[in-house]
């Protein structure tokens, strides 16, 4: 059985931001609840080794993008194979995804509701319809949510909620079309990274 999210962040003992703006409220479960879920989940955590450290912030990882562990070790290789700095490839790599961009652009409340949006065929990439949430985005591409899709209830209250949301700098949206444009790829500074990705290239490269 699918773990709901929060009981995910109780697990990695910090807030994964699964959830969107309860994520920020005081109804968040690691306001709440703070401790792992269980019958002994308030006895203190163990410390980890090493190796158990890389692991968990492996897991955040993926749990945070959504992403399968041979997607992940996928980027991983792709990464190390680049001529960049590995966990700055391995960063751009997650955040040009498509379901990324859209949560990014404030179009969807959460990675997971982005995935569900762009499965279900409601985005278009440059005018072309896609259904592929780990499809990678470029500079310079436009992304816009379908026209015959803006009434469904995916998108209830995106008016709304989009006034006061504003995307990060390598992003720009159009508030009353529904619309983004990638300016630039993003660099390590642009996004605050809720894991320790040296540590996940150190788990691989073992
Ligand atoms: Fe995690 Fe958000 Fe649930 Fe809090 S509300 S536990 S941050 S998913």
């Amino acid at each position: 059985m699918k773990e709901p999210p929060c009981k995910k962040c109780r697990r990695a003992g910090q807030k994964l931001f699964l959830k969107g703006e309860r994520c920020f409220t005081p109804k968040c479960a690691m306001v709440k609840k703070p401790y792992v879920p269980g019958m002994h989940g308030r006895k203190r955590r163990r410390a980890l080794s090493e190796y158990g450290s890389q692991l968990a912030e492996k897991q955040k990882l993926k749990i945070i993008y959504g992403i399968t562990e041979k997607q992940l070790r996928k980027y991983f290789k792709e990464a190390a194979k680049s001529r960049g700095v590995a966990t700055d490839v391995l960063l751009v790599k997650l955040e040009t995804r498509i379901d990324n961009i859209i949560f990014r652009l404030g179009l969807a409340e959460s990675r997971a509701k982005a995935r569900q949006i762009v499965g279900h065929g409601h985005v278009l990439l440059n005018d072309r319809k896609i259904d592929i949430p780990s499809i990678r985005v470029e500079k310079g591409d436009i992304i816009k949510i379908k026209k015959s899709s803006l009434n469904k209830g995916l998108f209830k209250n995106l008016d709304i909620r989009l006034k006061k949301f504003n995307p990060p700098v390598w992003l720009s949206l159009d508030k009353e079309n529904w619309r983004g444009n990638i300016l630039a790829l993003p660099s390590k500074e642009d996004i605050e990274s809720p894991v320790d990705l040296q540590m996940i290239v150190e788990y691989y490269s073992r």
